[in-house]
């Protein structure tokens, strides 16, 4: 399947209309293996397009199971493909994310699954993230 199709159909089963905007940030996270801050997306498209309807599609995406938040610092938040389909509301892919200390990319490492913690019996846990700061394949390339 080609990308357009790919993406048609992605946004088909989140019930999302194929806008122009909708359809270029998917191709842009489908043409880089790490995440993407709103500020690269922006950067990379070639429509231009308001901020706020990139920001706001960009949570759209997420509440629709499309993409995730794979990490969050100064630059703000970075998002990443969910690699299969997750529910909407709840995202099922909990693995471990990889902060590049040279290139500052985050990546996905979708097979390392985050390990169970037990909580406290006092708090309870809403969102859990793992982050690993290190070095990627393609900085150690070089
Ligand atoms: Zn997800
Ligand atoms: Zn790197
Ligand atoms: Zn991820």
């Amino acid at each position: 399947m080609d990308t357009q199709k790919h993406i048609e159909e992605l946004l088909k089963s989140h019930k999302l209309k194929k806008t122009s905007a909708r359809i270029e940030m998917l191709k842009i996270f489908m043409n880089y293996n790490h995440a993407l801050s709103a500020r690269e997306v922006i950067s990379y498209m070639k429509i231009a397009h308001d901020r706020v309807t990139i920001y706001r599609t960009l949570s759209s995406f997420e509440k629709h199971g499309i993409l995730h938040k794979a990490s969050e610092d100064s630059n703000g938040i970075r998002y990443a493909l969910c690699s299969h389909e997750c529910p909407e509301e709840v995202h099922t892919d909990e693995h471990v994310h990889l902060i590049c200390e040279k290139c500052s990319h985050t990546y996905c490492l979708e097979d390392i699954k985050i390990p169970k913690i037990d909580v406290l019996e006092k708090f309870i846990a809403q969102k859990i993230s793992y982050t690993i700061n290190g070095i990627c394949n393609s900085c150690l390339a070089n």
